[in-house]
């Protein structure tokens, strides 16, 4: 019987590894996080191979809003608490509770309302600022590297309110991002609609957070695939079952009985990391939260990307397109494609936008965000030569080029920054397999 490595002597110590040509890095999960720390681990000299077990529909990574929005707070924050019942209760709110028996959702709402507090929010506010600095900054260079400056625009991403309320918070948000180190720019809803005229008359005004940048998720996707190719990658398709460590070697078990083989693990499975976590006898707490998009075709489409303040959707010009993405909805795993929420998005976007009004919507799609309960994401080692960098929730795209910079750190015992420390998992250990 295989014996769960102790993993809470390997936490908090930087691994330090001799590398050579014959070490392998086995890369579960093929969304951005894995495609990155992929990416990295290859132009550092490692042979890789990423075991990926989904269509792409799978991957949340393949269909979110496309933003990078670096200096974005986490979603548990001391705003939420005291407006919860409020938005359970109103079927337009983005947030959705369906009711459900589940003791994990339980534990998580709990370690979520705690980490609304203000000390813990100004911490994770931190830690994220921090991250986002250090992915945007990698960022430009994966761009460079793919050699595919034409994939995103660098218009910013805007912050845009209808509502005093709206204006309130926005100002709070963009007071934090000055003090992260991220520019800004005000302007009147006047101001944004002589800059672009899709916004409506209704829009009071808007932040600019000028280093955000766009993208089509799934181009930036393949041309990742085409460059780890490219860099002697290897990409297996199938879903892992089984993970073991005999002879200083990882053995993953796929479905349909093949075992993949490395010397080095990394678990970067999205929303299905906790299960594989266990495997090595831990526990991490997270929960999957459904977000949805719809496509449309606008006549007048926005030229910059926003997030909508009080309704909390994202909107993207998109290859000719204009996507709408949003809502939040902790229904466990599953694809349901609820038409009350997909209705909620064209109605709460057609109130900023006024020619959604009459436009109709096409190919709704929904994905699960890894969320964890504090809002950060959990980048760190877990045993012998195994890492796990997951949990990104809302974040993911943002902040995937930092996660593979630490886990790079981590793997070749470089330092790391002080700030890192608080994204390393909090081991505890998982009663039995
Ligand atoms: C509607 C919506 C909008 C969003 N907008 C943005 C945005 O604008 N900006 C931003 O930064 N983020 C955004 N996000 C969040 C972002 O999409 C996620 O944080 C990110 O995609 C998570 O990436 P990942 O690689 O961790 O997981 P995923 O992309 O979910 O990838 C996980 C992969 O692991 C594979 N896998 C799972 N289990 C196994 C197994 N046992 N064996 C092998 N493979 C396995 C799956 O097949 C999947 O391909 C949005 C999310 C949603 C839903």
């Amino acid at each position: 019987m295989h014996e769960p490595p102790r993993v809470a002597q390997f936490a908090g110590r930087v691994q330090s590894v001799a590398h050579t040509a014959n070490e392998r890095v086995l890369i579960i999960g093929g969304g951005i996080v894995g495609l990155t720390i992929a990416h990295a681990a290859l132009r550092r000299g490692l042979a890789v191979e990423i075991l990926d077990a989904g269509t792409d529909s799978c991957s949340a990574s393949q269909g979110n809003a496309g933003q990078i929005a670096p200096g974005h707070p986490p979603i548990p924050s001391p705003a939420v608490p005291p407006r919860a019942l409020h938005m359970l209760l109103d079927p337009r709110s983005p947030l959705s509770i369906p009711p459900r028996p589940s003791l994990s959702l339980l534990r998580w709402l709990l370690a979520f309302r705690q980490a609304c507090k203000p000390a813990s929010y100004e911490a994770s506010m931190q830690t994220l600022g921090s991250l986002g600095r250090l992915s945007r900054e990698r960022f430009d260079e994966l761009i460079e590297d793919l050699g595919a400056k034409s994939l995103h625009t660098t218009a910013g991403v805007a912050d845009i309110w209808r509502t005093k309320a709206g204006e309130v918070d926005a100002a709070a948000e963009s007071a934090w991002m000055e003090r992260l180190g991220f520019a800004t720019e005000s302007l009147s809803g006047r101001a944004l609609r002589a800059r672009d005229p899709a916004w409506g008359p209704d829009v009071r005004g808007a932040v600019i957070h000028t280093e955000g940048v766009c993208l089509d998720p799934a181009d930036l996707c393949n041309a990742l695939r085409n460059r780890i190719k490219a860099l002697g990658g290897r990409m297996r398709h199938g879903c892992v079952l089984d993970l073991k460590r005999t002879d200083e070697h990882w053995h993953a078990t796929l479905h349909g009985g093949q075992v993949a083989r490395g010397t080095r693990l990394v678990i970067s499975a999205g929303t299905w990391s906790p299960p594989l976590a266990r495997m090595l006898g831990l526990h991490i707490t997270m929960q999957p939260a459904k977000g949805y998009h719809v496509a449309v075709k606008m006549n007048c489409p926005p030229v910059i990307a926003g997030v909508l303040r009080e309704s909390k959707i994202a909107v993207t010009p998109m290859g000719g397109l204009t996507r709408i993405a949003g809502t939040l909805e902790l229904s466990g795993v599953n694809f349901r494609i609820v038409p009350q929420r997909i209705a909620q998005l064209a109605i709460g976007a057609a109130a900023f936008l006024p020619e959604l009004t009459h436009t109709p919507t096409y190919s709704p799609w929904c994905g699960l965000r890894p969320c964890t309960a504090n809002g950060l994401p959990i980048i760190g080692p877990i045993g012998p030569e195994a890492w796990i960098a997951t949990g990104h929730g809302m974040m993911g795209v943002t902040l995937a080029t930092g996660t593979a910079e630490l886990v790079m750190q981590q793997m070749f015992g470089d330092p790391s920054p002080a700030w890192a420390l608080s994204l390393r998992p909090k081991i505890q250990h998982a009663h039995g397999r």
